[in-house]
């Protein structure tokens, strides 16, 4: 059987290339008899997989030496709570920016810990947008600024980011590694693996050093970055199948010309589709204010519900895999990450033009 275009939001599409090497890799690795996922996490064999896999990450980002790389459990979710564990101290403030669902989704957690100022909500504009860096009013001795790189749900996308006092965290679970960006400008990024660089199963954080010290002691040992920064993120069993793959998509991006390559075909196969949306006389309404639009999530409206439902059927029939938009919002959505092949969203316009031609 031949693969589908998969527009899933995630997990989603992986590069070809990672999974055809993982199948030939899987029943043998490497002479050892053997398969990586039934390896000690302690030998030779894994130990270079886990090296390499943060080695590119860094050649990726060009990551400074005072940054540490860590793969950490529980998704971008579990994140949501090690933020505030580790970095919200009991008397402190932490700023955050509610964008979209994901932002809430933090927010709820780090006020189970302390005190968060809301320094912007945009989580109920329409058409989907994000704040200007101008509408940010930063509280004075915020322990750090909480952002979401790019909304999954309402497909939009930070397009240069805020440059506060405070360390910036941000969640770039849907678009790390999607285009270049300066990691100074940060204190900490996470981004769970589904999206832009493996399957499910962990998140990467990336945290700079002097932070690593603010954790307050009444936090369990476990929830601390330092714990896992201290034991290269082996103080227990990672879950080596998913960072094994997350080794295997990191060499792919290596060989598209890294950050920049990638993020050249990613605003390619974006632009296309928008053009596509912008060309078809008000048929397709996309969701987002143009100046926010995500290159990852793409999101538009059909006019009627009933039009959306045909048109999800007759391109699923086509191999045009994941498109319904998220239950919380509708719509159609198309999740074009790094892995995913221009082809497709050539596959996808073609598609558009001929249901708007039948249906507009
Ligand atoms: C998918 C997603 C999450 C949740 O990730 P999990 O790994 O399922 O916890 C968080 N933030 C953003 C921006 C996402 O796209």
């Amino acid at each position: 059987m031949a693969r589908v275009f998969n527009f899933g939001a995630g997990p989603a599409v992986l590069p070809e290339e990672a999974l055809l090497e993982a199948q030939r890799e899987l029943f043998d690795y490497k002479g050892c008899g053997m398969s990586i996922m039934e390896m000690s996490h302690r030998g030779k064999e894994y130990a270079a997989v886990h090296e390499e896999a943060v080695a590119n990450l860094r050649r990726l980002m060009s990551l400074p030496d005072d940054y540490d790389v860590l793969f950490l459990q529980g998704g971008a979710s579990a994140q949501f709570a090690m933020v505030p564990l580790n970095l919200l101290p009991p008397n402190g403030v932490a700023d955050y920016v509610n964008s979209g669902a994901w932002a809430s989704k933090a927010i709820r957690e780090a006020r189970v810990r302390g005190r968060v100022n809301v320094i912007a909500d945009t989580a109920k504009d329409l058409p989907t947008r994000l704040p200007r860096p101008e509408e940010l009013a930063f509280t004075d001795g915020a322990a750090y600024v909480h952002i979401t790189s790019n909304e999954t749900i309402a497909g939009t996308q930070w397009k240069s980011f805020p440059r506060p006092a405070a360390p910036l965290v941000a969640d770039m679970s849907s678009d790390f590694l999607s285009r270049p960006f300066d990691p100074r400008a940060f204190g900490l990024i996470y981004a769970g693996a589904q999206k832009n660089l493996g399957p499910a199963g962990c998140a990467v954080v990336v945290v700079r050093k002097d932070l690593l010290d603010r954790c307050p002691a009444d936090v369990p040992i476990f929830f601390r970055y330092k714990t896992h920064a201290e034991e290269n993120s082996l103080y227990n069993t990672p879950p080596t199948f998913t960072i094994y793959m997350i080794l295997l998509t990191t060499r792919w991006l290596l060989a598209q010309g890294g950050v920049n390559g990638i993020a050249e075909r990613n605003r390619a196969k974006a632009a296309r589709l928008y053009a596509a949306l912008d060309g078809s006389g008000g048929f397709y309404r996309g969701t987002a204010a143009p100046e926010f639009r995500s290159d990852m999530n793409v999101t538009w409206r059909l006019p009627s519900e009933a039009l959306e439902e045909k048109f999800l059927k007759e391109a699923s029939a086509r191999g045009l895999k994941g498109l319904k938009g998220h239950r919380s919002v509708g719509g159609i959505r198309a999740s074009i990450y790094n892995a995913f092949p221009p082809a497709g969203v050539d596959a996808l316009c073609e598609f558009m033009d001929e249901f708007r031609r039948a249906n507009g």
